[in-house]
């Protein structure tokens, strides 16, 4: 779609780190100049460029490289997520959880606000809701008729006053009938915000309309004027949220981002055609992902995963070989394992476990012992845990009742828990041999039951 030009910008500078032999300051330097040009030239505003950027460098020079990536790799990653950050992280459904919920649209003449509202009503009345629109543009002389035809279309009802020039007072009007309604969309006058008179009818319709959202409808063609723009609807009405029109074209949308960024607020949908169905939830991840290239996106994000899975693992070994454990660190370890995925994979992590086989059935067997032990150690107290030679016989008794499993269980436990002292001890030393018999004997069960 859209944004072409900043989506082949970012890529193009992507490529060029995967193709350099490694990644030094020359690199470093390189990405960030080119991201500086790539975002300036689809006017993003200077201050924001730079501000990104230095961001972006700080945590290159600061973070260590997970151990799954390259370091380009990392790089990217980076910047992928600092791109992610700038246009709004996480998708923010709008706030429509009283009844009703007021949605009020701000933006210049021609920003796209009353075909958002038409097209907002169809999305949310698709959802279920009960959605009805005002119109308040009384500076538009089509306003009324533009609005009224999209709310016939979706069958949503509407209201407005044809030749009342009072704003507030169209929409005073029919303040008993809104509580019939789950979602009120209301549609505002445009002009330059920058215009007095606008700003002040703004502010006290906002005053008046109490809305849960005040979403300020920007174009993506809009350049650098939006920062000013932004600022002054932003001191107005205290805009909760973006919406940029438009998408469909061959905008820049740096305006639009810079909007965003001016308001601390995030997009909330774009626009992508004037048809009344051409709205998108907007979806940060999504939307740079896209940009940069969506599969090489996906992977690189796996990746990264599965590093901090073996940083888990990595802790855990290294804990294993300190060698003094309690039933408590058994406990932990339990836990961390099952979090990791299946017990094979995370033998394999273990340094030295590697090169001990284990058949698959060993395995399940022993991982549905671990679900048993866990019910086990849930019903014992921390004390117990953490000194598991006080466990008599009458302790093991109410253990086993309280779990709801067999004295013998228990007692099985309490013997891993000691076998696995000793082989930790051994591990400590290091001695293959041993510890592959010690395996042998883990494998049929002479440990457990
Ligand atoms: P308002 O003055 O802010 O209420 O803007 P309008 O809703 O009247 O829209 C101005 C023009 O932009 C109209 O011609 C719309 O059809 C067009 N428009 C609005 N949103 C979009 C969009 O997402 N894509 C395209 N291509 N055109 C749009
Ligand atoms: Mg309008």
């Amino acid at each position: 779609m859209v944004l072409d030009r900043l989506g082949s910008g970012l890529r193009g500078a992507f490529d060029k780190v995967r193709g350099a032999l490694f990644v030094d300051d020359t690199v470093i330097n390189e990405l960030t100049k080119d991201l500086q040009k790539v975002l300036l030239a689809s006017d993003v505003n200077v201050k924001l460029v730079f501000e990104l950027t230095k961001k972006i460098k700080e945590r290159i020079k600061s973070e260590k490289t997970p151990s799954t990536l390259s370091k380009k790799d990392h790089l990217l990653k980076i910047v992928y997520e600092e791109l992610v950050e700038f246009v709004g992280i996480e998708p923010k459904p709008l706030d429509v959880s009283s009844k009703p919920s007021f949605i009020m649209l701000v933006g210049l003449f021609g920003s796209g606000k009353t075909t958002t509202a038409g097209k907002l009503a169809r999305y949310y009345k698709n959802r279920g809701y009960k959605v009805a629109a005002v119109q308040t543009d009384t500076w538009r002389p089509a306003a009324f008729e533009q609005l009224k035809t999209l709310c016939g279309q979706v069958d949503v009802d509407f209201y407005g006053e044809k030749n009342n020039k009072d704003a507030i007072g169209i929409f005073n009007k029919f303040k008993d009938k809104y509580n019939d309604y789950d979602i009120v969309i209301v549609d505002s006058a445009g002009r330059d915000a920058l215009s007095e008179d606008l700003i002040s009818e703004i502010r006290t319709l906002k005053n008046t309309v109490n809305p849960s959202e005040s979403l300020l409808v920007i174009s993506a063609d809009l350049g650098q004027t939006a920062e000013k723009q932004a600022r002054s609807f932003n001191e107005a009405v205290n805009v909760t949220g973006v919406i940029i029109t438009k998408m469909d074209g061959t905008a820049k949308a740096g305006g639009a981002l810079t909007a965003c960024a001016v308001t601390g607020t995030n997009i909330r949908f774009i626009g992508v055609g004037e048809k009344i169905n051409d709205l998108e939830q907007f979806d940060p991840e999504g939307f740079i992902g896209r940009l940069l290239g969506m599969g090489d996106i996906k992977g690189l994000l796996e990746k990264a995963q599965e590093a901090f899975r073996e940083e888990d693992v990595e802790d855990l070994s290294k804990r294993l070989m300190k060698g003094d454990f309690t039933l408590q660190d058994l406990y932990d370890q339990m836990q961390a394992m099952r979090k990791m995925g299946p017990l094979s994979k995370v033998m394999e992590m273990i340094p030295g476990m590697s090169q001990v086989k284990m058949p698959k059935d060993a395995l399940k067997v022993q991982e549905e012992r671990l679900v048993k032990w866990k019910y086990i150690m849930d019903s014992m107290t921390i004390e117990e845990k953490n000194n598991p030679d006080s466990i008599g016989s009458s302790r093991i008794e109410r253990i086993s009742t309280g779990s709801g499993t067999e004295y013998s269980d228990v007692r099985a436990l309490l013997k891993q828990y000691r076998e696995s002292k000793k082989m930790m001890k051994m591990m400590k030393g290091q001695n293959p041999k041993k510890l592959q018999r010690m395996m042998g004997r883990f494998q049929n069960g002479n440990l457990g039951a």
